[in-house]
C-alpha cells in the first residue's frame, strides 16, 4: 500500500546514512524521525523529529511506532527482538537484519542460495582456531559473528604464530573463520525492490578498501569486474528474494579467478552507493524511500559517463576549503563532530562528463 508525501518516515540509526535518507525524504515531501541513543546524531540535525533512546528500549520503539507511518533502518548492529513492536510497519523486515548482522547466519545464507563465499569456519575457541586453520589453511582472517563494522571485530591470521594474538585481538568472541581470497578487485552490486518482486540496479562500482574501510567507489568499474557483474546480480536477486527484502539491499564482492565471491551483505544503502547522489537519475537514498512507502521506481542509469566517490575519513574532512573550491566536485559533510581516526565525516563526489 502505498504511504503518500506528507507521511512520517521513521528512521531507526542517526547516522551519515540516516542523514541523507532523511534529506531525499524530504525531498519527496515526507517527515522522518530519527531513532538514535546518541545525543546529536547527525541525521536528527536535517529531520523533523527525534527520538533519543536505546535501540533495545521497547517502550520507546513501540511510542516511536505510534508516531510514525512506516519505519526502516540505517544500521544493521540492532537487537532483532525488540523491533518487533514495529511489526508490519519495518522495511525491510527484521529478517533481513538477523541474517546480515551475525557473520555466521550469513554465510549459511548466501550458501543455501547458491552464492559463492570463501571458505569458513565457525569457532568460538582457541582450539577450534587451529583446527580452521589446518582445515583452511593460511592465511586467514577472523570476523567476530556480532558487531563488527569498517573492518572492526577481525584480525589476519598470516603464520601460525599469529594465532593466538589474532584470537585475543577479536576479544575471544565467537567468530568466522574465512580464508583469504586471491581477488583482483572488489565490488559492490546494490539492489533495490518492491514488495511485490519489481527490482533495480545500479551500475556496480568498483571499490578499494584501506585498512578495511572503503576509501574509493568507481563506476563504471573494470572490464575485469565488468565480466562480473551479470552472475553477481544474480546472485544478489536471488539473495534478496530469499529475504523478501523491501527496500535497498547491498552485497559486496570479490572478483576472483572463479566468478564472483560474495564478502558480505548489507540490508540497507551502502557507502558505496553515494555517488548515485549526483552520477545516477535516482539516487540510492532515494529509491529506497520509494521501495518501502511503495513509489514506483525511478530510473537507475548514470547521469554522465561515470562517477568517483571519495570518503572522508576522520582528519581528511579539514581538507573542505579546497575540496569545494574544485571545480565539479559534490562535497558531502555529515556534521559528525569531533573527527576521531577513522570515522566517516563525509565524502566528495566527481562526476566525469561525456566526451
Ligand atoms: P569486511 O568488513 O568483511 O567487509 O572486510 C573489510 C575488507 O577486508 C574487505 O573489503 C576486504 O578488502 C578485506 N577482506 C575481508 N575479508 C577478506 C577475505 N576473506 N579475503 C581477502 N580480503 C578480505
Amino acid at each position: 500500500m502505498t504511504v503518500p508525501p506528507g507521511s512520517t518516515i521513521g528512521i531507526i540509526g542517526g547516522g551519515q546514512l540516516g542523514r541523507m535518507l532523511a534529506i531525499a525524504a524530504a525531498n519527496l515531501g515526507y517527515r522522518c524521525h530519527i531513532f538514535d541513543p546518541h545525543e546529536h546524531p547527525c541525521a536528527a540535525k536535517v529531520a523533523a523529529a527525534f527520538t533519543r533512546a536505546a535501540f533495545d528500549d521497547r517502550v520507546a520503539l513501540q511510542a516511536f511506532g505510534d508516531a510514525v507511518d512506516i519505519a526502516t533502518y540505517e544500521f544493521e548492529n540492532l537487537a532483532a527482538g525488540p523491533l518487533e513492536v514495529l511489526g508490519d510497519k519495518l522495511r525491510p523486515g527484521v529478517r533481513s537484519l538477523v541474517v546480515a548482522q551475525d557473520r555466521a547466519k550469513e554465510k549459511q545464507f548466501i550458501e543455501s542460495t547458491g552464492a559463492r563465499v570463501a571458505l569458513w569456519r565457525a569457532v568460538e575457541s582457541r582450539d577450534e582456531v587451529n583446527a580452521a586453520i589446518a582445515e583452511l589453511g593460511l592465511p586467514l582472517v577472523l570476523k567476530t559473528r556480532r558487531w563488527g563494522y569498517d573492518g572492526k571485530g577481525q584480525a589476519w591470521i598470516r603464520s601460525d604464530g599469529e594465532a593466538a594474538s589474532a584470537w585475543d585481538a577479536i576479544g575471544q568472541e565467537p567468530a568466522v573463520a574465512e580464508a583469504g581470497v586471491d581477488f583482483a578487485a572488489e565490488f559492490s552490486v546494490i539492489v533495490a525492490r518492491w514488495a511485490d518482486g519489481r527490482h533495480a540496479f545500479w551500475n556496480a562500482p568498483q571499490n578499494e578498501h584501506g585498512d578495511g574501510i572503503l576509501r574509493r567507489s568507481t563506476v563504471p568499474c573494470s572490464d575485469l569486474v565488468a565480466v562480473q557483474v551479470e552472475e553477481a546480480r544474480q546472485a544478489t536477486l536471488r539473495i534478496a528474494e530469499a529475504l523478501d527484502h523491501v527496500g535497498v539491499l547491498t552485497v559486496e564482492f570479490f572478483a576472483s579467478d572463479s566468478g564472483p565471491v560474495v564478502n558480505e551483505i548489507a540490508p540497507r544503502v551502502h557507502n558505496s552507493g553515494h555517488r548515485t547522489i549526483e552520477g545516477a537519475v535516482t539516487s540510492q537514498f532515494e529509491q529506497h524511500i520509494r521501495a518501502i512507502c511503495d513509489l514506483p521506481p525511478g530510473l537507475t542509469g548514470l547521469t554522465q559517463a561515470g562517477a568517483t566517490m571519495e570518503n572522508l575519513i576522520g582528519p581528511n574532512v579539514e581538507r573542505w576549503p579546497e575540496l569545494v573550491r574544485e571545480p565539479g566536485a559534490h562535497v558531502h559533510i555529515y556534521d559528525k563532530g569531533e573527527a576521531r581516526p577513522g570515522r566517516k565525516m563525509g565524502h566528495v563526489t566527481r562526476v566525469r562528463a561525456q566526451s
